[in-house]
C-alpha cells in the first residue's frame, strides 16, 4: 500500500468535471479583481460562522495582520499567544511592531487558559487564541479574560473553519476570527486566499478597504492600504468547494474515530475532546515515544505522515531576538517532539487507516 499524507491530485479527479465549467464561467465575466463570486462568498461565510461580517482576502496571514492592525496593535504593543502554531501568528504581530508573548499550551495543542493571567502587562493589547488541528481553544475562559482585562480576542481560526465551541463556531466567539483557505485547509482555494469574520461592521469595512490599496473609491485614499484581496477566481472555487465542507467534516470525524478506537492506548497518545467542542480535524494529531524511528518504519510500508511542528516558533532564528530559551515552555517543546500527523483526509479509505493503525501499533507492540 501506499497511502500520501494528503491528496490534492484526487481531489481535482473528483471535480473537475464540475469545477471547469464553473472557472470557465467566472473567467468569461472577466471580473478578475473584485466580483461577484467574492460578494457570494462573503454570505455564505458569515451565514455559517454566524456572524455579521466577513471579508474575502488573499490569505490567512494578510487575515490575522488586518485583524490586528484593526484592533488597534502597533509598535511597542504585545499580543499573548502559544508558541506551537503555524509561523504565521506569530509574523502577523511581528510585522505590526508588536511582540508575540507565548503562553505554553496543555496536552491538547491548546493556549492554557491558566497560564494567561501572569502573561498580561500593561502593554498586552490583544490575546491570539489558535484552534490548532481544527480544534477549539478554551473560548469560555479566554472570553472571560478578555472581559476582565478589556483586552481583545483575534482567533487565528486558521485550521478550523466549521469547528464549534459550546455551538458558537470558530471566528464568531473573538473580536476578529481569521481563516485561511490554503490548498491544505479543510475549505481550500488552488492558491492562496483567507478571509477575516467579525460581528463589528467597522472593522469589516476598514478591513475591505485597506485590502484594497486603502481605496474609499477609485483615487481616493484615506490610509494608506495594503493588496490583500481575494481573487474572484478563488471565491468561486471556494463557493464550490463550501458545499462539500460538511461532507469532508463528518469523513474527517469518521477517520478520526476509527484511529481512536484501533491505536494502542498503552503507546499512542491521543488528546481527548472537550465535551463542549466540535473538532473538525483539519489534522489528526498523535503523540508518541521514539517517533524519529516510526516515522522511518511507516515509510517503509508506504505511509506518509507529516508533523506540526517540529521547531516551536520562540526556538525558530528569526524569534531570537524576543529573548525565549530552550525550557521556556516545556510543555510545547515536549509535544514538538512527541507529535505526528497522520492522513486523514477524504480520500483516505478505512482499510488505510486500518493498514496504519495496525503498522503503529506493530511497532510499539513488537518491541
Ligand atoms: C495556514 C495557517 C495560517 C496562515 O494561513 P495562510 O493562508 O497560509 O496565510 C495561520 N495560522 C495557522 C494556524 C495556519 O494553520
Amino acid at each position: 500500500m501506499k497511502i500520501s499524507y494528503v491528496d490534492l491530485k484526487a481531489q481535482w479527479q473528483e471535480e473537475k468535471k464540475e469545477l471547469l465549467p464553473i472557472i470557465d464561467k467566472v473567467l468569461s465575466k472577466a471580473e478578475h479583481v473584485g466580483g461577484s463570486e467574492i460578494i457570494k462568498f462573503e454570505s455564505k461565510i458569515s451565514k455559517l460562522c454566524k456572524v455579521k461580517c466577513t471579508v474575502a482576502l488573499n490569505s490567512g496571514t494578510d487575515a490575522l495582520t488586518l485583524g490586528l492592525h484593526l484592533l488597534g496593535i502597533k509598535r511597542g504593543d504585545e499580543v499573548i499567544t502559544p508558541p506551537n502554531s503555524f509561523i504565521a501568528s506569530a509574523a502577523s504581530i511581528v510585522h505590526l511592531g508588536a511582540r508575540p508573548v507565548f503562553v505554553d499550551v496543555k496536552d491538547d495543542q491548546l493556549i492554557d487558559p491558566t497560564k494567561i493571567e501572569d502573561a498580561i502587562t500593561n502593554k498586552t493589547k490583544a490575546i491570539m487564541p489558535v484552534h490548532l488541528t481544527g480544534r477549539m481553544c478554551d473560548m469560555k475562559s479566554i472570553m472571560n479574560i478578555s472581559k476582565k482585562y478589556n483586552i481583545p480576542v483575534i482567533e487565528d481560526a486558521a485550521q478550523s473553519i466549521g469547528s464549534k465551541f459550546m455551538k458558537s463556531p470558530a471566528g464568531s466567539i473573538g473580536h476578529v476570527g481569521c481563516f485561511s483557505a490554503h490548498p491544505l485547509k479543510n475549505l481550500n482555494a488552488f492558491g492562496d486566499s483567507g478571509y477575516l469574520t467579525t460581528n463589528d461592521s467597522k472593522i469589516a469595512s476598514k478591513a475591505k478597504i485597506l485590502s484594497n490599496h486603502g481605496m474609499v473609491k477609485r483615487n481616493i485614499v484615506e490610509n494608506f492600504g495594503y493588496v490583500s484581496r481575494m481573487d474572484n477566481l478563488q471565491a468561486g472555487i471556494l463557493n464550490y468547494h463550501i458545499k462539500k465542507l460538511n461532507r469532508i467534516i463528518s469523513i474527517r470525524r469518521k477517520n478520526a474515530r476509527l484511529y481512536n478506537n484501533m491505536l494502542n492506548k498503552d503507546y499512542v497518545f491521543i488528546a481527548k475532546t472537550d465535551k463542549n467542542t466540535f473538532d473538525t480535524y483539519h489534522t489528526f494529531v498523535i503523540q508518541v515515544n521514539n517517533r524519529g524511528q516510526l516515522v522511518k518504519y511507516l515509510e517503509k510500508k508506504g505511509i506518509k505522515t507529516s508533523i506540526h511542528y517540529p521547531n516551536p516558533i520562540h526556538l525558530q532564528p528569526a524569534a531570537e531576538f524576543l529573548g525565549y530559551k530552550k525550557g521556556s515552555f516545556p510543555e510545547t517543546e515536549q509535544q514538538s517532539k512527541r507529535i505526528l500527523t497522520l492522513p486523514i483526509n477524504q480520500f483516505i479509505k478505512e482499510e488505510e487507516i486500518e493498514y496504519i493503525a495496525k503498522n503503529i501499533n506493530y511497532f510499539y507492540e513488537r518491541s
